[in-house]
């Protein structure tokens, strides 16, 4: 078994396998690949996996597991927060050209179909970055139950109580906090 070279972790060719029936599988691994997110996502750590990929009578079925971690921070508290991630795997990829023949399959028919490079090489970086942008929490928690930040003087509520000075309320909110509703008419 060959892996793709150091620079490029998650690219693997598969030609030896394309020409062998189907049911025929590899099992492939992975580490230290780091990918661009884009967006806001950041990699903690790079990516490491195993896959295996089983030909079938049209190309591969590509099923596996993915580890990684996101560095983000807090939603609440806006501490740095690391965030493990265990994905899934599990991806169609059909070739680019007849392996037998080398000409070009039309890729029309089906253009949401990931393909195998016109080298019978299988990326795997596309679906792990899909992978992971859909895993990463909208709002990532250090803990959760996480008590943020207070929002009168953006104290750490998780550090403990705390009290104000009452000059240092926002006059709008004091206003609030002496309107009492009249309950006994
Ligand atoms: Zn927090
Ligand atoms: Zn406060």
């Amino acid at each position: 078994m060959t892996v793709g070279p150091d620079e490029q972790p998650l690219l693997f060719n598969v030609a030896g396998l394309l020409g062998e029936p189907r049911g025929s599988f590899l099992d492939l691994s992975f580490a230290g690949a780091t990918i661009d997110l884009g967006g806001d996502l950041v990699l903690a750590e790079p990516v490491a996996g195993s896959v295996r990929a089983v030909r079938t009578n049209r190309g591969l079925v590509v099923t596996g597991h993915v580890s990684t971690a996101l560095a983000d921070t807090c939603g609440r508290c806006l501490v740095p927060v690391v965030v493990p991630l265990e994905l899934d795997l599990d991806e169609e990829f059909l070739p680019t050209l007849d392996i037998a023949t080398g000409q070009p399959l039309n890729r029309s028919l089906e253009p949401e179909v990931a393909r195998l490079t016109d080298h019978h090489e299988m990326d795997l970086e596309t679906p792990v970055r899909e992978a992971i942008q859909l895993a990463a929490p909208i709002v990532p928690l250090c803990r959760p139950d996480c008590r943020g930040l207070c929002p009168l003087c953006g104290a750490d509520r998780n550090l403990g109580p705390h009290s104000h000075p009452d000059a240092a309320l926002d006059p709008r909110l004091e206003a609030l906090r002496e309107f009492q509703p009249d309950t006994e008419a």
